[in-house]
């Protein structure tokens, strides 16, 4: 590994000018902590480019000289993935400045925008043209949607529209030896060979920088019903979503599956959010359906197949929002349970996937290991059970110490993983795998699917300059 030079940063300051050149250590400390705090990085610079020939020509300074690669968006990941070693021989190339929206094409219902745009202004503009950007979550105010790319987001949508990976028609890559492939194809169907951009998508900045993306826009649901129901099990929640979807004419647009613990701890931290029933129940689900105008009414509809799920017995109570403002709380609540874990104590995390079928028996055959191995434990199990992606969290019992708790992590992910792993499950649906989950990933996956995506990092990435220690070991 080469030295960062005084010729090295002259040329690398020379290509981003001093808008996009920090190196004072109280300016780079947010770009080399991990927002949790879990992880702090060091790195000799931060660079910010601000057009794709900027980050080619980073690349290609880094790449002659043997210098490493951490590409960053928003860095809200949740896996440690976008932050540098504590090494400090590990540049930091954040993606912030490159942030403009290319094209937005109503008719072709496409939109071409760079790496560094925010989640949340992407929504806004294909708003603003009357589409829909469906890729929605907690974190949509800070999180970028190269970020979004090379972790394959998922989010409360993808029930309805899929993840990320289902939204992308074309990429702008900056591969680790400098050169730019312009992959920016607005196409449909093409069938022309091996379809290069699905190898960057979730591979967490491991094999090149994406600058920008072809996505997928859809019509702007004209309405929206948004409910929060009381529901007697998981199993209910289940069998309710195979019930609502074609009574709803699959309008459903999000599923997710909330325990009561998660709704106290969510009234209790989180302004404006409360419980809405009378009496308390042990799980609860949020839905969304959403539709075009002429589907009738959408609120209607919703309440009408709440109706019958309560007369069945699959729902106990229901409360179908009044207003926006009523289903902004619901979703608030929702949002919240990311954060509200690290008012509670802390947590242990896991981001897993189930067949949605499975999504019961993974629950209560991990809830019931976890306890035997940590009696005290507080499981908050919650998410995208629409998906079968469940957030299995555990947390820390209330009198233990946070160091003690923390010290089982290894321990309680073993539990859990091997659990669903004989469910034929995944053990990140949608976080990635970044630090955190690298030595999980090496104990459980198929020694052939690594070997091959060794491979894939050794075509791309030889001298291993991308990302180094993410992902793969
Ligand atoms: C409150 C909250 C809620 C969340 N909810 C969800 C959820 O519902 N679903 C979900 O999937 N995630 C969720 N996340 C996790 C996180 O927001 C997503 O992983 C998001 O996609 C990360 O985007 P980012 O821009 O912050 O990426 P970063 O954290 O900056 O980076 C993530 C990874 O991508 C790489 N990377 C970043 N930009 C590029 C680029 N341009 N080219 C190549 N590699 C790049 C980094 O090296 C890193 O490995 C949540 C996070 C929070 C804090």
């Amino acid at each position: 590994m080469t030295r960062l030079t005084a010729e090295i940063r002259d040329s690398l300051r020379q290509i981003v000018g001093e808008k996009g050149w920090i190196d004072k250590p109280a300016d780079m400390a947010p770009y080399l902590t991990e927002w949790r705090g879990l992880l702090i990085g060091d790195a000799p610079i931060v660079l910010r480019p601000d057009t794709t020939e900027q980050v080619g020509a980073i690349v290609g300074v880094c790449a002659k000289n043997g210098l490493r690669i951490v590409p960053q968006g928003g860095n809200t990941g949740l896996v440690a993935g976008a932050v540098p070693s504590a090494s400090g021989n590990q540049i930091v190339v954040n993606l912030g400045r490159l942030n403009r929206i290319r094209e937005l094409d109503p008719l072709d219902y496409t939109v071409i925008v760079e790496a560094g745009c925010l989640l949340a202004n992407l929504q806004a503009a294909a708003k603003a043209a009357d589409r829909l950007f469906p890729l929605s979550l907690g974190a949509e105010g800070s999180c970028q949607i190269g970020g979004n790319l090379a972790t394959n987001a998922g989010g409360v949508m993808t029930l309805r529209y899929g993840n990320m990976r289902d939204l992308v028609l074309g990429l702008e890559v900056v591969l680790p030896d400098g050169r730019i492939w312009n992959g920016l194809r607005r196409l449909r169907k093409n069938n022309t060979g091996y379809d290069l951009k699905q190898l960057f998508i979730a591979a967490e900045g491991t094999l090149g920088i994406i600058t920008a993306a072809a996505l997928k826009l859809f019509p702007l649901p004209q309405q929206t019903a948004i409910a929060l129901m009381a529901v007697p099990s998981p199993e209910a929640s289940v069998a309710l979503l195979a019930a609502l979807r074609p009574r709803t004419g699959d309008t459903i647009t999000a599923f997710e599956l909330v325990p009561r613990l998660a709704l106290e701890l969510a009234s209790q931290y989180v302004p404006g959010v409360a419980d809405p029933f009378d009496r308390s129940h042990p799980w609860y689900v949020l839905i969304e359906l959403g539709a075009g105008g002429e589907r009738g009414d959408i609120r209607g509809l919703a309440e009408e197949a709440l109706a019958e799920a309560i007369e069945n017995g699959l729902v106990l109570d229901a409360v179908v929002a009044l207003n926006v403002t009523q289903g902004q709380q619901f979703w608030r609540m929702r949002e919240s349970l990311a954060e509200v874990q690290k008012e509670a104590g802390g947590s242990i995390r896991h981001d897993i996937s189930v067949p949605v079928s499975r999504v019961p028996r993974f629950l209560e055959d991990a809830t019931a290991a976890v306890l035997k191995a940590m009696p005290a434990a507080r499981p908050m199990p919650f998410g995208h059970v629409g998906d079968g992606n469940i957030h299995f969290n555990i947390l820390k019992p209330i009198d233990m110490e946070p160091k003690i708790f923390q010290a089982h992590t290894v321990e309680i992910n073993e539990i859990v993983h091997d659990i669903l792993l004989a469910l034929g499950g995944s053990i990140s649906a949608e976080h990635g795998i970044g630090a955190v989950r690298r030595a999980e990933l090496e104990r459980t996956a198929d020694p052939l699917e690594l070997d091959l995506m060794r491979r894939v990092k050794a075509a791309l990435d030889p001298d291993g300059i991308m990302n180094p220690g993410k992902l793969l070991t």
